[in-house]
């Protein structure tokens, strides 16, 4: 019988030479030292100069750079994490602002929208409907039980773009390819998923191309039973896991949520990391406005996910200033595709309603802007250009400094680009985004956007709930998250316009995080481990490095 030898982390190594070549996890490439090449039988199976690893950067910069559209880019660097991760991650933590934008929102939405066709490894795990009644099964089939986080998408509603159906798998990939460059979970110990129950995206539906099942999105009674089938199966297969929820459609984003997150460790990017990320923002645009949140109106154009997330976060803040839950509620207004949410209005969706106050029917944001008189007007419509001059002249109007947040992903579907933002508010709005936007210089006054990226929050959260043992995922760990981001950027930074620290300092953010948000499982006992007496170490000691390690005594 044959005896794999194994890593410390219980990873089996690959049996002989080109084997090792072809496995990403372990994979040198021209970097395999002389003696390695010696013990793993690698002689003559690469090029004879052996390349250190900042050599092997340089050139996958050169290309990089070189490549002529950021698809291009998108497709060279995801053909790296299919060759060799270790290096991949040297690459993206080295030049994180610059490979965000390629591996994540917005070139990640586009690479979705292509994904069939560009399509050249599989990556992550589907799910089907044709796996129905043995999905236990095909869990089984990852190579590892050892998976600390999962993210898991329908596709239904991908960024602001849609239902891209299977199509959506690049969302899962990226995100966990960025829990790992950003907080350090380990990249052979995160699983994206996509789950396969049909698109109504009738162009994919006809692309020859398109790589998921050609038929409707199931829905009702039949979509329950199949996620309950498929959480029933993770529950077993991976019992610690923290699973992710991300980029399902409305209808079921909200019901899901609730409906598993006191059944395993679970929680929502979409609801509860943009609330906390854009939390953040909100209380570092408090430090320049001074006074308390409840000085402040907020008006939202746009009511799913993201909006009730960041309001349910600033509703926290504000019952912590003092406020019955209801007194908090009523600072916050939300405008959707029909106007005004008020109480008269008919048939409101159960998120709705909590915000629906008494007030005379608004039909368009510009009339609810005039009447509300917001002091912070937030974007989550995946509406593109609804932020127009009139609107953003008019909440100036109002406000010395107005908070102006634009978060539609990708930067196409933008409320207003931060040059507007700036320019119709005479460099006075302190402006956030879903997607980057570059510094915009007025009067000779450079303002450096915020970026509300979810990247700040959800790597942290994971790292502090993995390295924690932490069996749940509360809503105060996300306002915990919120808090511990706005303590960190600096007055230097605010003086930029920035509203989120620099994403050089992503890896101390992360860890920050991690931190308040394993004291809080420690807290409130939501963990079996005790607390270890240097929490900050322990945490950063179980950080993943990009190194290579010396493969030539194995
Ligand atoms: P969602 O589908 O849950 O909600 C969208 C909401 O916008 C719905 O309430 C819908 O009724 C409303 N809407 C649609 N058309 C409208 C119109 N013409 N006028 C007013 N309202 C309209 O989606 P979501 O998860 O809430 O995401 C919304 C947007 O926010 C997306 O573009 C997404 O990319 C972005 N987002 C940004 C961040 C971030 O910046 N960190 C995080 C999450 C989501």
């Amino acid at each position: 019988m044959t005896t794999h030898k194994k890593t410390k982390n219980n990873r089996t190594l690959p049996a002989k030479g080109v084997d090792w070549l072809h496995n990403p996890i372990f994979n040198k490439g021209t970097a395999f030292t002389e003696a390695e090449r010696d013990a793993l039988g690698l002689r003559g199976l690469l090029p004879p100069h052996v390349q250190t690893m900042n050599e092997q950067v340089q050139r996958v910069m050169n290309n990089f750079r070189n490549k002529s559209s950021d698809i291009e880019r998108y497709i060279q660097i995801v053909g790296l994490q299919d060759r060799n991760e270790t290096l991949f991650y040297r690459v993206v933590m080295d030049h994180l602002e610059e490979m965000m934008p390629i591996i994540y929102t917005p070139t990640v939405g586009k690479a979705c929208q292509e994904f069939g066709h560009i399509f050249r490894r599989s990556r992550g795990m589907y799910v089907s409907l044709n796996d129905r009644g043995h999905i236990e099964k095909v869990l089984r089939n990852w190579p590892t039980s050892d998976v600390k986080v999962i993210v898991a998408t329908d596709g239904e509603r991908i960024l602001g773009l849609g239902d891209l159906g299977a199509s959506g798998m690049g969302i899962p990939i990226g995100k966990l390819s960025l829990y790992t460059a950003c907080a350090g979970i380990h990249p052979t110990q995160c699983l994206p998923i996509t789950i396969d129950v049909g698109t109504n995206n009738e162009t994919f539906l006809k692309d020859p191309l398109y790589i998921g099942l050609r038929q409707k999105r199931i829905s009702g009674a039949e979509f329950d039973a199949f996620m309950d089938e498929f959480m029933t199966a993770v529950k077993k297969v991976f019992p610690t896991v923290l699973f992710q929820f991300e980029d399902f459609g409305n209808s079921n984003a909200f019901r899901l949520l609730e409906k598993y997150r006191d059944q395993l460790c679970t929680f929502n990017d979409d609801i509860q990391g943009t609330g906390s990320v854009a939390l953040a923002g909100v209380l570092s645009a408090l430090r320049v406005t001074g006074g308390k949140m409840s000085d402040h109106r907020v008006l939202f154009l746009g009511a799913g996910e993201a909006g009730m997330g960041i309001a349910d976060n600033i509703v926290t803040v504000l019952m912590e200033e003092g406020l019955s839950k209801a007194e908090a509620r009523q600072r916050i207004w939300f405008v959707d595709s029909k106007g005004l949410i008020v109480k008269s209005r008919e048939s409101l969706v159960e998120h709705k309603l909590h915000y629906a106050h008494d007030h005379a029917p608004c039909a368009d944001l510009l009339s609810a802007v005039k009447a509300i008189k917001p002091t912070m007007l937030v974007g989550v419509s995946g509406q593109a250009r609804t932020f127009t001059e009139e609107i953003v002249k008019t909440v100036g109007s109002f406000n010395q400094r107005p908070v102006i947040f634009a978060l539609s992903n990708p930067t196409s579907k933008a409320e207003c680009t931060a040059e507007e933002a700036y320019k119709w508010t005479d460099g006075r709005a302190l402006f956030a985004s879903g997607s980057p936007f570059a510094s915009v210089t007025l009067n000779g006054k450079t303002h450096v956007p915020g970026q509300g990226n979810n990247a700040y929050i959800f790597p942290g959260v994971g790292l502090g709930v993995v390295a924690s043992g932490a069996k749940r995922v509360t809503d105060s760990m996300f306002v915990s998250a919120a808090k511990a981001l706005a303590a960190l950027l600096r007055e230097e930074e605010l003086a930029e316009g920035r509203l989120y620290p620099s994403l050089k300092r992503i890896h101390e953010v992360s860890l920050k995080i991690a931190v308040a948000v394993a004291e809080e499982a420690y807290a409130t006992k939501l963990t079996d481990q005790k607390r270890p007496a240097d929490l900050v170490e322990f945490i950063r000691s179980q950080m993943f490095k990009p190194e290579y390690p010396d493969y030539s005594k194995k």
